[in-house]
């Protein structure tokens, strides 16, 4: 049988930030989710594979997953993409103003459980999870979830940063993510691991941060 998805790891960045490529086989387009650092390098990849990127998927505003300025340095991202591919930047309601550079006419503002189609066969389910960013989300296709900052292998997203918020990120873990799936992979927005993937269940049975019970719990052992 012939593939029905093609999904592609890059990592990018002194940040080891994880971009990916998700295709239709058979029409050969690509959306990329947080596009940054190696923009040429990104670009490159989809073209050396075959593909041709036609959408851009945000997980989180954060600059290390979308460009811009950070810490008095520029990080190239989603403008720069869309100085060669013009193509609409699906980002959570709640953070789109946060991409001041990116002109209203590219923005396309998600919502949970809103689904968006690659090409002709690959559809792509967002999942809200705020907690590390209000309007973080999550991207679940097939059985595969690519889960920005909010679940990483072994841990999970910050939560101290100013628009972060503990209590969301136990929401999103325990009644969003870890409803998921033994067997979904999981495919972080950093490699922060001893490897790139993990699965939902791997995830349930070892990762410190979806083992509390309560979100009182939770809370003391995130310093709250
Ligand atoms: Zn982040």
């Amino acid at each position: 049988m012939a593939s029905t998805l093609y999904l592609r790891q890059l990592e990018c960045g002194p940040m080891q930030n994880f971009v990916y490529l998700i295709g239709d086989p058979t029409t050969r387009q690509a959306a990329v989710v947080d596009p940054a650092w190696d923009i040429s390098g990104i670009v490159q990849a989809a073209a050396e594979d075959g593909y041709t990127l036609t959408k851009v998927l945000i997980t989180h505003t954060h600059q290390d997953h979308t460009g811009g300025q950070l810490f008095g340095y520029h990080i190239p991202g989603v403008v720069e993409l869309l100085q060669q591919y013009d193509v609409p930047v699906y980002v959570h309601q709640s953070e789109a103003h946060v991409l001041k550079d990116i002109p209203p006419s590219s923005k396309v503002p998600t919502r949970n459980g809103q689904v968006i189609e690659v090409g002709k066969q690959v559809a792509i389910t967002l999942l809200h999870t705020p907690g590390h960013t209000p309007g973080s989300q999550c991207f679940l296709v097939q059985n595969r979830l690519i889960a920005g900052d909010t679940l990483f292998i072994g841990s999970c997203g910050r939560v101290d940063l100013p628009n972060s918020s503990p209590e969301d990120m136990y929401h999103s873990l325990t009644n969003v993510l870890m409803r998921l799936d033994d067997d979904t992979v999981l495919y972080p927005g950093h490699n922060y691991a001893w490897k790139p993937s993990s699965t939902i269940g791997e995830e349930r049975r070892h990762n410190p941060y979806v083992q509390f019970t309560s979100l009182h719990d939770f809370l003391r052992a995130m310093g709250y």
